[in-house]
C-alpha cells in the first residue's frame, strides 16, 4: 500500500474471488454460477435496453422493486435493490450498529466487510457435522449473519431456528443470506411481516443465471429498508444499471424457465452426489448448487490441482477445519461426468 492510504485500511485484507482464469478452457465449477445461460426474454430484455443506455437508470428501482414485492408478497417499500447481493450486505455491515455474529467458515465476504467498516466481529464455529450452533447465536448479543443454505457446506437451517435467534433479542438484527435459497431452501421472507429485526439478502446471480449482470435485493421492514437506502444513496443513487433492471424485470416473468433449470440442477447434484459417494467421498448433504466433498487419502489442496490439471476447476479453502475438502460446483451433466470421469482417473 503506498503512503497515500488512510491509516483506517492499513492491514486491509480483500476478498479473494475464485479463479477466472483465461489460460486455457477449463470446465469450471468453482464459483457456483449456473451453466445454464439466462432465458432468451431476458437476453431480449437487455439487448433492448442497451438502446436507452445514454440515460441514467431509476435511482429507485421502481419497476424492479414492484414486481419482487409482488413476487414475495410484500411492498416495494419492503425491498431495497443492489448491484449483486454483495453490496447488499456491504450496505448492510455498514450501516447497523452492535456487531456482527458469523459462522467460522461461511461465506468470506463477511468477515472482509466487517474488517473494512471497523465493525467487531465474532465467528462462531460450526459444531463438527458443520451445522450451525444456534446456540452461540442466541447467547450473542450481536446482529447475526447466516447463509442459508451456507456456504461452503450448502447445509440449511430450518426456520424454525431461524425464528429462535430472531426471538431470542429483539435488539439485534439476524441477517439470513439467501444467495442459494432457491436450490433447496426455504426462504425466511414470509417472517418479514412478523419481524422488524430480519433481513433477507437474495441475488439474481445463481438461481437466475445473471451473475454477470450483478444484481441482488434486500427484504425487511420497511424502516429498515428506509435506512439503508440512506447509505445506498449516500454512496450511489444509480447503483443499478438500465439494463441490469430490464433483465431482472424480465426474469421474473420467466418463471417456468426458471423452475426447469432449479429442476435440471438439483437433479444434476443428486447424480454427482451419489456417483462422489460411490467413489468413496464424504459428501455434504447440500441444499444449494454446489456440493462440499472429502475424500481420505487426499489432500484438498491435491484433489483441486490434479483436478486443473486435468481442466476441471473446482473450489479449495486453505482453511484449518475444511481444507481437506472442495467445494464443486453443480454444471451440466456433461461437465458433472467430465468431473467425475477425472476423479476416477486421480484416485486410482
Ligand atoms: N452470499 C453468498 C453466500 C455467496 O456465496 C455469494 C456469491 N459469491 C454472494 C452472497 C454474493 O453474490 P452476488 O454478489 O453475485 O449476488
Amino acid at each position: 500500500m503506498t503512503r497515500f492510504i488512510s491509516p483506517r485500511l492499513e492491514g486491509l485484507s480483500p476478498y479473494v474471488p475464485g479463479e477466472q482464469p483465461r489460460d486455457r478452457s477449463y470446465v469450471k465449477l468453482n464459483t457456483n454460477e449456473n451453466p445454464f445461460p439466462p432465458p432468451p426474454a431476458v437476453v431480449e430484455a437487455a439487448r433492448r435496453e442497451g438502446e436507452r443506455l445514454n440515460l441514467y437508470s431509476d435511482p429507485d428501482c421502481l419497476y424492479l422493486r414492484e414486481s419482487l414485492a409482488r413476487y414475495e408478497g410484500l411492498e416495494p417499500e419492503n425491498v431495497l435493490v443492489t448491484n449483486g447481493s454483495d453490496e447488499a450486505l456491504s450496505f448492510i455491515f455498514f450501516a447497523f450498529k452492535g456487531g456482527f455474529i458469523f459462522p467460522n467458515h461461511t461465506y468470506g465476504f463477511y468477515k472482509v466487510f466487517a474488517e473494512l467498516y471497523g465493525a467487531p466481529y465474532e465467528e462462531a464455529p460450526l459444531k463438527p457435522d458443520f451445522t450451525v450452533d444456534v446456540d452461540a447465536f442466541i447467547e450473542s448479543g450481536k446482529n447475526a449473519v447466516i447463509a442459508n443454505p451456507n456456504a461452503p457446506t450448502g447445509l440449511f437451517l430450518p426456520l424454525p431456528e431461524i425464528e429462535s435467534i430472531l426471538d431470542a433479542n429483539a435488539e439485534r438484527l439476524v441477517i439470513v443470506d439467501e444467495a442459494y435459497v432457491d436450490f433447496g431452501g426455504e426462504s425466511a421472507a414470509s417472517l418479514i411481516k412478523k419481524y422488524d429485526n430480519l433481513i433477507v439478502t437474495r441475488t439474481f446471480s445463481k438461481s437466475r443465471s445473471l451473475a454477470g449482470m450483478r444484481l441482488g435485493y434486500i427484504m425487511a421492514s420497511k424502516e429498515l429498508i428506509a435506512d439503508l437506502n440512506a447509505v445506498r444513496c449516500s454512496i450511489n443513487p444509480y447503483n443499478v444499471d438500465r439494463v441490469a433492471l430490464a433483465a431482472g424485470t424480465a426474469s421474473l416473468e420467466c418463471e417456468e424457465y426458471f423452475r426447469k433449470n432449479l429442476e435440471t440442477v438439483i437433479g444434476n447434484r443428486q447424480y454427482t452426489a451419489e456417483r462422489l459417494t460411490a467413489l468413496g467421498f464424504t459428501v455434504i448433504p447440500s441444499c444449494a448448487n454446489f456440493l462440499f466433498a472429502k475424500r481420505d487419502g487426499l489432500s484438498g489442496e491435491e484433489l483441486y490441482l490434479s483436478l486443473k490439471k486435468r481442466g476441471v476447476l473446482v473450489r479449495h479453502f486453505k482453511k484449518s477445519g475444511i481444507e481437506d475438502y472442495v467445494r464443486i460446483s453443480i454444471g451440466t451433466m456433461e461437465d458433472m461426468d467430465i468431473l467425475l470421469s477425472r476423479l476416477e482417473e486421480i484416485i486410482v
